[in-house]
């Protein structure tokens, strides 16, 4: 289907099998060089997501049969009430958290394998790394960046959490090169190279570019299974959350099921042959 104004692609969402809570307004404590987010000037306490917001989510979305719910950000470990937000999450379904892994020490590890024993589901984490080499993953994302992705991985496996190693492919490395690459860092950190997943997104150059050529739909966009709630309001994608071209609603009472294939954004996720945010639940089984 093509919309009749901008002449792109429209993508109607299927089901709503991924939630995504955007907690932090694009906070983060670090605020790599290669992130897709432009990272606001000054904070506001107000830009946190009211846990209000994510009750009235959960109720309005009861109906539907989501797979995971993704604590996401920029760093959602920033938000100062992480933790009630997890256990609110938990309740409903799995929970996937997207983070730097820098707050993950061996004390939260315990701690966070403990909140998971008060539910029956399932805390799942997805560590962002983007070079196998510490010097080339810190260049593009900030000093200490590749040790704490590493220390948090083998806490959380010592939990025995599961653990998807998230990388943006900034370098265009090949698959290949990656995980061998990996494999050889992960031996010096004595993690054990078959306990992790790696999920590979194509990298989102912010720079301005020429016109993108036309995008078409595809079978594992996001927005075909997934919404953003943020403070704000529901969003198609964590690429769009709080911009208006990605916006569907005030809440999830009444949103829109359709999106226009219309942003630069949309030109990264057509590179990529998986879901940039999701999870592939095909690998957990
Ligand atoms: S950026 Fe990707 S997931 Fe978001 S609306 Fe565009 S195609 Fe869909």
């Amino acid at each position: 289907m093509t919309s009749s104004i901008y002449q792109s692609d429209i993508v109607e969402m299927k089901e709503l099998d991924n939630l995504f809570i955007e907690l932090t307004s694009k906070n983060c404590n670090q605020r790599c060089k290669n992130c897709y987010i432009d990272f606001p000037l000054y904070k506001k306490q107000a830009d946190f997501i009211d846990i209000d917001i994510i009750k009235q989510a959960l109720e309005d979305t009861i109906d539907e049969k989501i797979k995971c719910i993704y604590l996401s950000g920029a760093e959602p470990m920033t938000h100062p009430d992480f933790n009630s937000i997890l256990r609110l999450c938990l309740k409903r379904t799995d929970v996937c958290i997207c983070t730097n892994g820098s707050f993950i020490n061996e004390k939260k590890a315990r701690f966070l394998k403990k909140v998971e024993g008060e539910s029956s589901n399932t805390i799942i984490f997805k560590i962002s790394i983007d070079h196998y080499d510490e010097v080339k993953n810190d260049d593009v994302r900030y000093r200490g960046a590749y040790r704490h992705g590493m220390f948090a991985i083998r806490h959380l496996l010592k939990y025995n959490f599961s653990v998807i190693l998230s990388l943006t492919n900034y370098y265009n490395l090949s698959k290949e090169e990656i995980f061998s690459g990996f494999k050889s860092s992960f031996k010096r950190y004595d993690i054990n190279s078959d306990s992790i997943l790696i999920q590979i997104s194509p990298f989102h150059n912010k720079l301005p570019k020429p016109e993108e050529p036309k995008i078409e739909s595809s079978e594992c966009f996001d927005c075909i299974n997934s919404r953003v709630i943020s403070s704000s309001g529901v969003y198609t994608c964590p690429f769009l959350a709080n911009d208006f071209r990605g916006r569907c609603g005030g809440s999830f009472a009444d949103y829109n099921k359709k999106c226009s294939l219309e942003t630069e954004y949309c030109a990264t996720c057509a590179k990529s042959p998986s879901p940039i945010f999701s999870l592939d639940f095909s690998l957990f089984q």
